[in-house]
């Protein structure tokens, strides 16, 4: 009981930094803004002060994610005991995943060809943004920032093309000792050193694999192994509470800093995109979400969102699904009383797999682009664009901008400047923000799920229950 009081007086201290932390930081953006000596002053906080403590915090997350997920795997699915019943968890957990990314998407495409954000903006304010923050995009995705043009030569457009082929390959994983099929490794270590970078799939493969040998060995020789992953998986769940214990702390550094960088003016600009963004990532939230959680995992939503809102809150703050997915792995099983063995292999799948925010986002994004660089798609391009936001979702990486390069490459395929997203860099934090919550909560809502068709949900805790 003790335990709950605390937590909950950890949810209103985070969402109290939360608001602090974006007030404050919108308004010293407002007074740097007509006083250069206090912007100076504000820069060097931020730099000095303000994104360390920030990134402490996200680091004491991080640092624990590879022996968290390892552990709860391991002992997850030597649990679960049986290669068929982890294939039936996998196979179910992969429909529920294209099932959500389907109906994100789908809200996705009705939303951005109904307001058309892109034709709100004029060819003029087009060529001045471009021109102003084509380097931006081009520097996010690592192509040397030259051409910033909207008008292409072919030849540079060719070229460009090349940069930007580099510039995604780059942001995969190194080619030296590469997973077969990107997913079964050859070096568990290399995989786990490059895990957080949007490698994780192959490390949770080798995790699958030691949790299944262990479930295959004679328990008794391999009862001091067992031991030893749920101490480390022990210490794992302490070393997150005393991050979260600096949670306050670092998430209104991280929110500030998001609030003095934000880009107010572009916001005039851009406002009907980021609207239409917000309003699809709503309707998801608040609509697509309760009927699945009400119909499939016989949950009550409210309830159910009530259980998660630290997890909300951690991934609204860091942006990152992969930092949020120590917290959420903690909140399914003692919040929602799901079973560990399923949460666990469904929610670290889910970190890297299932981004039903990010698929919204992405789908909203790339045709947005399109009507804002006139690039007219026929119903086959827009139906191509849907399948390739459910699958681009899936292959994102869970930290902060990770949809960029995914974004990038596609509208380039579709005759848009990969440069051009550098126009919406300037809000995006919040958007990421944003829909990254929708990327755990699906995750949570999938585990619960699939947990109900495995028949092993847990009741709604007693002391939940209204
Ligand atoms: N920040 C998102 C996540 O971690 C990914 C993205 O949409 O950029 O889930």
């Amino acid at each position: 009981m003790s335990e709950k009081g605390k937590s909950m007086a950890l949810h209103n201290k985070i969402l109290l930094s939360l608001v602090l932390g974006g007030v404050a930081g919108i308004g010293a953006q407002a007074v740097a803004a007509g006083n250069p000596a206090f912007k100076e002053q504000l820069d060097s906080i931020l730099k000095n002060v303000i994104e360390p403590v920030g990134n402490i915090f996200l680091a004491m997350i991080f640092m624990i994610v590879v022996p968290l997920l390892l552990s709860a795997l391991i002992l997850g699915i030597a649990q679960i005991g049986d290669v068929a019943r982890v294939g039936r968890i996998g196979l179910r957990t992969l429909a529920m995943t294209v099932l959500l990314s389907g109906i994100a998407v789908a809200i996705a495409f009705a939303l951005v060809n109904l307001a058309k954000p892109g034709s709100t903006i004029s060819p003029e304010q087009r060529d001045q943004l471009y021109a102003a923050y084509a380097k931006d995009g081009e520097k996010k995705l690592g192509i040397r920032a030259e051409n910033t043009e909207t008008a292409f030569t072919e030849a540079e457009a060719k070229e460009l093309d090349g940069k930007i082929a580099d510039a995604i390959d780059k942001a995969k994983p190194p080619q030296d000792g590469d997973p077969i099929l990107g997913i079964v490794p050859r070096n568990p270590v290399l995989e786990a050193s490059r895990a957080l970078s949007g490698g994780i799939l192959p490390f949770m493969f080798f995790a699958l694999v030691l949790g299944l040998g262990l479930a295959k060995s004679d328990p008794e020789v391999v009862a001091p192994v067992r031991a030893f992953f749920e101490g480390i998986f022990e210490i794992s769940q302490k070393v997150i509470e005393m991050a979260m214990a600096l949670a306050p702390i670092g998430v209104f550094a991280l929110v500030f800093k998001t609030g003095a960088a934000l880009g107010i003016d572009i916001f005039r600009v851009l406002g009907v995109y980021a609207i239409v963004v917000l309003v699809g990532l709503g309707l998801h939230m608040f609509i697509t979400y309760p009927v699945v959680l009400k119909l499939i995992a016989k949950r009550n939503p409210r309830e159910f969102f009530g259980q998660i809102r630290n997890v909300m809150l951690t991934a609204f703050a860091t942006s990152s699904s992969n930092a949020t997915l120590p917290v959420a792995l903690k909140a399914a099983e003692e919040e929602v009383g799901l079973p560990k063995d399923v949460s666990s292999f469904v929610l670290t799948v889910g970190a890297t797999a299932n981004q039903n925010g990010t698929a919204l986002f992405e789908g909203i994004t790339i045709i947005f682009f399109c009507q804002l660089f006139d690039v007219p798609l026929t119903a086959a391009d827009q139906l191509m664009v849907l399948g390739v936001s459910i699958v681009a979702g899936i292959g994102t990486a869970g930290v902060p901008g990770g949809a960029w390069p995914v974004i990038g490459g596609i509208i380039k395929t579709l005759g848009v400047p990969a440069g051009a997203i550098g126009m919406a860099l300037g809000i995006d934090r919040i958007l990421d923000m944003s829909r990254t919550v929708l990327n755990v909560t699906g995750d949570i809502t999938i585990a619960a799920c699939v947990s109900e068709w495995e028949g092993r949900s847990t009741a709604i805790p007693e002391s939940v229950q209204g």
